[in-house]
């Protein structure tokens, strides 16, 4: 059994019922537009949950992983969509605070403390996604600048941020060696958004491309060394499968459980609710049985990681495992449960037709399911 702190079940409380009253009948027609929703982001800043992994003395909330895990399963439930500005926005503040200097954590970091900045996070290219190793956005040292050029896609808040972590080639190493990351600010020169991604699943989560013509970096908002890109990938952003899409995958999928029972049980066939014939109630058996051991999972990788744990192979294994079972099992257990909803699951009076397109997503955004498979069986190989 895990256990929780009393902090951590007030939080959890508190934003189910966020979930529940507040943002869960907001995602249908976040859904429909294609578009973040501007209210969604707002409950968001109002109840801290976009600086939640902001350090406590920046005026953040300080939760670990574990903490941010459960916030963010508890937003799947309704929406999985806020759930992934959730996630998205932690990714910079855990990068400063891994491999960030004191000048950077007090200039960014004093400036998230309003609870309402907005942070990306950008690798992929038009033509790396999976290979992203070989990415060829480049930035170019002159003066007291990076003067970066390329283009990125299928970027998350990618349009709406303040903040975006740019992965980018510094130097002339092949593949992963030479590639850095710098913090680059909306507004900055020679930085623009281009088009706005109209996308099956998540789709009240804007993902964006964005373009680089010359835009000038300063030079202090490289993080970590110039060359440390591939590091901070492997480690740090690594562990953001665990909170990100692992805990979206769980979330999602009790969602979608706690839908069709509650449909089984009221829904009359044959003289009887259909909970009553076997075949349903296998399936919802099946589905839970999958969800638990996808929970169990997913809080194991995130307490390791908030242990400090150094076994580096093993919190690989977890963090590309969590990712790839819960997202999985959260696209198994939608189909199921627009199956348990016959002719209505596959309606938009329904959300379990958009919890099964969002599962979809899952699948694919923060390394493919595949590639978490070549990662797990290299952990086992090497
Ligand atoms: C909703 C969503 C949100 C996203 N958000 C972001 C974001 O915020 N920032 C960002 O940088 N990117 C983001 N992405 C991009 C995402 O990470 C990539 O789409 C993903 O890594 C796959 O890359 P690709 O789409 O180029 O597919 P490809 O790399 O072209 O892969 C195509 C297919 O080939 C398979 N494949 C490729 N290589 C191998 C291999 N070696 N072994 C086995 N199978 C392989 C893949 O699994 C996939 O099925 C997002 C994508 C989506 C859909």
């Amino acid at each position: 059994m895990f256990h929780f702190t009393d902090e951590q079940k007030m939080i959890q409380e508190m934003v189910g019922r966020l979930g529940r009253d507040e943002i869960g009948p907001l995602a249908e027609k976040a859904d429909i537009s294609g578009y973040s929703s501007p209210e969604v982001v707002r409950l968001l800043a109002d109840n801290g949950l976009l600086k939640m992994s902001l350090p406590t003395e920046y005026g953040g909330i300080g939760a670990n992983h574990t903490t941010i895990a459960l916030v963010v399963e508890e937003l799947a439930k309704v929406d999985a969509s806020t759930a992934m500005i959730v996630f998205v926005n932690q990714t910079l503040p855990q990068i400063l605070g891994d491999w960030g200097n004191k000048e950077q954590k007090a200039r960014f970091f004093g400036r998230m403390s309003s609870g309402d900045k907005i942070n990306a996070f950008s690798l992929t290219e038009p033509n790396f996604g999976s290979e992203s190793a070989s990415i060829q956005t480049r930035a170019v040292r002159e003066g007291e600048h990076y003067v970066v050029n390329g283009t990125k896609i299928f970027v998350s808040n990618g349009d709406i941020a303040d903040f975006v972590t740019v992965v980018v080639r510094t130097g002339e190493g092949e593949r992963h060696r030479g590639l850095s990351a710098l913090i680059v600010e909306k507004g900055t020169n020679g930085f623009s958004v281009g088009k706005h991604e109209n996308k099956m699943g998540l789709r009240g989560t804007n993902l964006a491309e964005l373009i680089f013509e010359d835009a000038m970096v300063p030079k202090e908002n490289m993080v970590g060394e110039p060359g440390k890109g591939w590091d901070i990938l492997m480690t740090t952003a690594a562990d953001f499968r665990a909170y990100g899409p692992g805990a979206m995958g769980v979330g999602l999928a009790q969602g979608a459980l706690d839908y069709a029972v509650k449909y089984a049980k009221q829904r009359v066939q044959f003289g009887v609710p259909i909970a009553d014939h076997q075949a349903i109630r296998f399936m919802l058996a099946d589905m839970c049985i999958k969800i638990e051991a996808a929970r169990s999972l997913l809080y194991r990788t995130t307490m390791m990681t908030d242990s400090g744990s150094s076994e580096w192979n093993m919190q690989s294994r977890l963090t590309s495992g969590i990712k790839c079972f819960a997202s999985d099992v959260a696209m198994g257990v939608t189909i199921d449960a627009v199956q348990i909803l016959g002719g209505y699951g596959v309606m938009k009076d329904h959300p379990v037709e958009r919890m099964m397109r969002d599962a979809k997503m899952i699948q694919i955004f923060d390394g493919s399911n595949q590639i978490q498979r070549v990662i797990v069986a290299r952990t086992l190989l090497t």
